[in-house]
């Protein structure tokens, strides 16, 4: 039975605000629907190895493994404007993923080369995809306050996603999407080479781990790594328009992010 179009849009806000929270899935109280469960399983990165898969859509679901940026491979912070601008040339007008098909701009990451602090969102909305731009829309001038609290400006920060096209309708990236955009991201990053990466949200934390899938929850209040780099997992801006009470618990890992750059912070209203 179809739902109706106010029950769809309620259920699937709520479904979001659960997802920003990095909660994936819902079981069904009652009987098993026979077949469902082999139709629309999420195959984790854990879950079985390559081998195993029958065919390529299921491969593409795995996300690769993060890699380790070794010491050898560092870029002078004078050559870091260029390497980058060699990665954006590398990527083209890109058309390895679906995404290419329905987005306007490639937002590649824009900010400081030699930025000591670096955010990694999910993907661009309609505000990004039209300026090519990544984090101008509402949830931008937020991640704006945030960094200004932080006592730094947004121009010294770098900021990036873990795809660089535009989702139909701001949807979760695809796994095959993901995966085929996040090696730039990560030689991105091994150039900046930052001492602390934010990751804002699920989507980000968990290609950031290499496939962790768990609930922010689990993920936020301590450091993790990736890519050589101390990581801290944040809230999506987008999910703290949608619930500000939860702004304070953005504030504490932030701080945590502070703490480790020794910065001290400016009261700026949110
Ligand atoms: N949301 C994101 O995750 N990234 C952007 O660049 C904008 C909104």
């Amino acid at each position: 039975m179809a739902l109706d179009p106010e029950l769809q849009r309620a259920v699937a806000a709520r479904v979001r605000y659960f997802r920003d929270l990095g909660i994936f899935d819902f079981y069904r109280r009652g009987e098993p629907i026979a077949g469902a469960e082999s139709s629309n399983v999420i195959v984790a990165a854990t879950d079985a190895p390559p081998a195993l898969f029958e065919n390529f859509q299921d491969m593409a679901r795995v996300v690769p493994p993060v890699p380790v940026i070794p010491a050898s491979a560092l870029v002078a912070p004078e050559d870091r404007a260029n390497a980058l601008q060699l990665i954006r040339e590398e990527i083209g007008d890109c058309t390895r993923c679906p995404l290419s098909a329905t987005r306007n701009k490639i937002v590649f990451g824009d900010g400081d080369p030699n930025a000591r602090l670096l955010f990694v969102g999910e993907g661009p909305g309609a505000d990004e995809d039209a300026q090519g731009l990544p984090f101008v829309g509402r949830g931008g001038q937020l991640l704006n306050n945030m960094i200004n609290a932080m006592g730094l400006k947004r121009e010294e920060v770098y900021i990036a996603n873990i795809v660089k096209c535009r989702p139909p309708q701001n949807r979760v990236p695809e796994p095959i999407e993901a995966n085929t955009c996040t090696p730039f991201l990560f030689q991105q990053i091994g150039v900046v080479r930052p001492e602390v990466i934010v990751a804002l949200g699920s989507t980000a934390a968990t290609y950031l781990l290499g496939g962790v899938k768990s609930p922010l929850s689990a993920l936020r209040g301590r450091i993790h790594e990736a890519l050589s780099t101390k990581l801290i997992i944040t809230y999506h801006p987008a999910f703290l328009l949608r619930d500000p009470s939860q702004k304070k618990e953005a504030w504490k890992d932030l701080q945590m992010a502070m703490k480790e750059l020794g910065l001290k912070a400016k009261r700026v209203e949110s």
